[in-house]
């Protein structure tokens, strides 16, 4: 009898608190939402996420915000959104430095798997090297030379260590075996605003932040970082052309809330992001940007744990075998 009642309370207690949950994911959002990027204005991450940000506050029909955090290689702006109150109006959208950090840093200020419920991938972006417009080498060939040859007396820009940048600039000395000069930015939109100046000499990005000025000339593109050349840039050659065997590197989006967040808002947000990628708006704008919206079966939770885990232990090795020591 006891135990009956036990089950019975144990139901009620559970039922209601079902009910509280359906409650709060159909009030969900009743506030503007933020997304913080954890870089600089005005670069590849901060693109990707308006274009999302846009089509996600239609259907949710609150403001979706995007909140630049830039700094430390984008682990200020995710230590920021893992220690948010987790209900829902404060997300993060990060690359694949999500990955990286652990093998970077000694000791980050939040973990990865443990302090994000993740929501789901949104795009692949491929990298480009670049220059500034009067940058002395003319092939990818020629620089290689010229990287080989001039070291450390080339600057190269970032946007810290655990960025994109950063990572694809380690993968790019070590192919060479050699060392350039760093220069860290709170995010490659400032770095791209410097290489345009000729204020520094190269940078690798993302399509997403260089597609355009190398459409318009106003900087050099080298390579980029696919298997293939890409659509938007055709006259671009791959790093295998140039003779850099084995140098791929995609740079994958995820969007995540802080762990705790109630299950039926990741429900309702993943579903919002899957209808953003699949808004012709959205795709269309990634496609001039040299990327795509994953498919909606990529859009999940599931997906993007999945994701994290297998990169946290690919980039782990790579890094390692590189010789990078962790900060
Ligand atoms: N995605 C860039 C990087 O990791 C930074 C940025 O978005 O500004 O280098």
């Amino acid at each position: 009898m006891k135990s009956f009642v036990k089950i019975l309370a144990a139901g009620l207690v559970a039922g209601s608190a079902l009910t509280a949950a359906v409650a709060v994911a159909q009030d969900y959002p009743n506030q503007p939402v933020t997304i913080v990027v954890p870089f600089a204005a005005g670069g590849p991450t901060d693109t990707v996420t308006r274009l999302v940000a846009a089509a996600m506050s239609e259907d949710l029909g609150q403001q979706v915000v995007v909140q630049n955090v830039g700094g430390a290689g984008g682990t200020l702006g995710a230590g920021q959104v893992a220690a948010a109150n987790p209900d829902g109006y404060t997300l993060l959208l990060h690359h694949i430095g999500m990955s990286t950090a652990p093998a970077l840093y000694a000791s980050l200020p939040f973990d990865p798997i443990t302090d994000f419920a993740p929501i789901g991938l949104v795009t692949e972006v491929p990298m480009t090297i670049v220059a500034r417009r009067d940058f002395e080498p003319a092939t990818l060939e020629d620089l290689i030379a010229y990287v080989k040859k001039n070291g450390e007396d080339i600057t190269y820009a970032n946007a810290g260590i655990g960025a994109a940048s950063q990572l694809c600039g380690l993968l790019f000395m070590d192919a060479l075996d050699t060392k350039m000069t760093e220069v860290p930015y709170q995010g490659t939109g400032p770095a791209m605003t410097d290489l345009l100046g000729s204020q520094i000499d190269m940078m690798c990005d993302q399509t997403t932040n260089t597609t355009s000025q190398i459409l318009a000339g106003e900087i050099k593109a080298y390579a980029v970082t696919t298997p293939e050349r890409i659509a938007v840039l055709p006259d671009v050659p791959t790093m295998a052309e140039g003779g850099v065997e084995n140098f791929e590197l995609g740079i994958w989006h995820g969007l995540y809330a802080p762990a705790g967040t109630d299950q039926a808002i990741i429900d309702k947000l993943t579903q919002s992001l899957q209808k953003a990628l699949a808004d012709e708006m959205v795709g269309n704008s990634f496609a001039e940007l040299g990327t795509y919206p994953v498919q909606a079966s990529d859009a999940t939770p599931a997906a993007l744990a999945q994701k994290l885990e297998g990169q946290i232990a690919l980039w782990a090795e790579v890094i390692a075998a590189a010789g990078v020591e962790a900060q």
